[in-house]
């Protein structure tokens, strides 16, 4: 009998932590893994390569050091998957036939249809984009001693999510050391971070939200909030104040107002809403049961809340074990399971050695609550890595 084909889309969290699952489970199927990049990154620590704190070679690491050649590795960029015949249509013009397809293409940065936004600002999705920001931010303040102007040392961030906030810290952290390195006035560089909604942090009790912000405001952020941003032009941000249309200069704009699942769900004609398809419990798309869609191409309903889980790498995580089993119950014709999923808690950092946390009901901040994050984004390596390429990152040390 001809061996069933199963092909999985995407190498991030919940695309690669399948393919491990699949590769410890020795099936009688044919398995292949699609990606644009022959590596992983870790996607939660883009904004440390976008602010310049960390190196794009220490957050990602060569898939071939996981993926096994029982997997048939291909490295290309999926444009379409065309449910009707089974197959999945590659950039090369490659087509790619599956019995089961897992959708886990992840998330693409999210302009809301803003104008300019695309031209004029930085967005933080993958390593190419945050090392961009990054080159421009450094550039940028590396050029006021020829140029004099003071837009060269503004850096305007648009919206205050976690991206925006993580960012902001590892930012904050870093320019007194890159004053000194590339030699600019510090005390004249103006960071601000405008937000569309009317608080700050709003997932957090306000006892941390204000530890954070308070941080932030002393290392010289300016939050200006409830102010919807309206248009992106070439340095500058334009946004609404009340009745008043506003706008604020800044040579660097980076553009982290949240964000939509890939592309290839909408152009391959899946029902969803900024790129998320609302999967059923045991994680496939209503009319094709052959097809599990995961990650943050994903919606999946919190019966608790009534509204959709966010996009996080734990729930992607998580999303990929209910996969792996329900793949082998699939080829088996035995029922799937549904995926539950009960939040660890939630963390956000300031920089080095600051977060603040809310896991199991209880409130930590400071050193402890950044110890935690680390140690949540080191397990999530080991989920999808391997303990060596752990120990290759370096990633034991939680002083820095
Ligand atoms: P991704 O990680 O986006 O992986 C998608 C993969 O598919 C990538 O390898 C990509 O190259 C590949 N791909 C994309 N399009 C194509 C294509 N057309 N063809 C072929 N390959 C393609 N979540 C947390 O839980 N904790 C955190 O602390 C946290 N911090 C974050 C910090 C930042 C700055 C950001 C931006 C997000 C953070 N998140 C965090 C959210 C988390 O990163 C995402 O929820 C997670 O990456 C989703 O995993 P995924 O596997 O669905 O997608
Ligand atoms: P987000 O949706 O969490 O935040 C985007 C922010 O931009 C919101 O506060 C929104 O009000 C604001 N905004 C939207 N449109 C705006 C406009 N026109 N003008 C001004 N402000 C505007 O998105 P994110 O921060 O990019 O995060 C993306 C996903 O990744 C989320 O699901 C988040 O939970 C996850 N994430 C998690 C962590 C963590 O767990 N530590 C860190 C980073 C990202």
């Amino acid at each position: 009998m001809e061996k069933k084909k199963i092909v999985v889309l995407g190498a991030g969290y919940a695309g690669l932590r399948v393919v491990k699952g699949l590769q410890k489970k020795n099936l009688a199927a044919e398995i292949t893994l699609i990606n644009k990049n022959d590596y992983h990154y870790e996607s939660t620590y883009l904004h440390e390569v976008a602010a310049g704190t960390n190196s794009a070679t220490k957050i990602t690491f060569d898939l071939k050091s996981v993926v096994q050649n029982t997997v048939h590795f291909i490295q290309d960029t999926v444009t379409k998957i065309e449910k009707e015949n089974k197959t999945v249509v590659l950039q090369s013009g490659k087509k790619v036939a599956y019995d089961y397809l897992v959708v886990a293409l992840g998330f693409e940065s999210e302009s809301f249809n803003i104008p300019g936004v695309e031209e004029n600002s930085f967005s933080l999705v993958d390593i190419p984009t945050a090392e961009a920001a990054q080159k421009h931010l450094r550039q940028k303040l590396a050029n006021y001693t020829l140029s004099h102007d003071e837009n060269d040392l503004r850096i305007a961030v648009c919206g205050a999510g976690f991206t925006s906030i993580e960012y902001l810290g590892e930012l904050t952290n870093l320019l007194p050391k890159l004053a000194k390195e590339i030699h600019f006035p510090l005390e004249k560089v103006k960071i601000t971070c405008i937000e569309a909604a009317d608080k700050l942090l709003p997932m957090f009790p306000e006892n941390l939200s204000e530890y954070a912000i308070d941080i932030l405001k002393k290392r010289g952020v300016t939050f200006l909030v409830g102010t919807p941003i309206k248009e992106i032009k070439q340095g500058t941000v334009l946004y609404q104040q009340g009745e008043d249309r506003k706008e604020i200069s800044a040579n660097t704009i980076i553009w982290t107002t949240g964000v939509k699942g890939s592309c290839v769900i909408e152009n391959s004609g899946f029902e969803s809403r900024r790129g998320r398809v609302m999967v059923n419990a045991d994680l496939t798309v209503p009319e094709n049961p052959e097809i599990f869609i995961i990650g943050d191409v994903s919606a999946v309903m919190d019966k608790t809340t009534n509204r959709p889980y966010p996009t996080t790498a734990q729930i992607a995580l998580k999303q990929a074990d209910t996969v792996v089993p329900n793949l082998v119950a699939k080829l088996n014709n035995q029922p799937t399971k549904e995926f539950s999923y009960e939040s660890a808690g939630t963390v956000c950092s300031i920089g080095d050695n600051e977060a603040i946390a809310e896991v199991a009901g209880k409130h930590f901040k400071g050193y402890i609550a950044s110890v935690m994050k680390k140690g949540v984004a080191d397990k999530s390596l080991l989920q999808v890595g391997t303990p060596s390429v752990l120990l290759k990152k370096g990633r034991f040390d939680f002083y820095h």
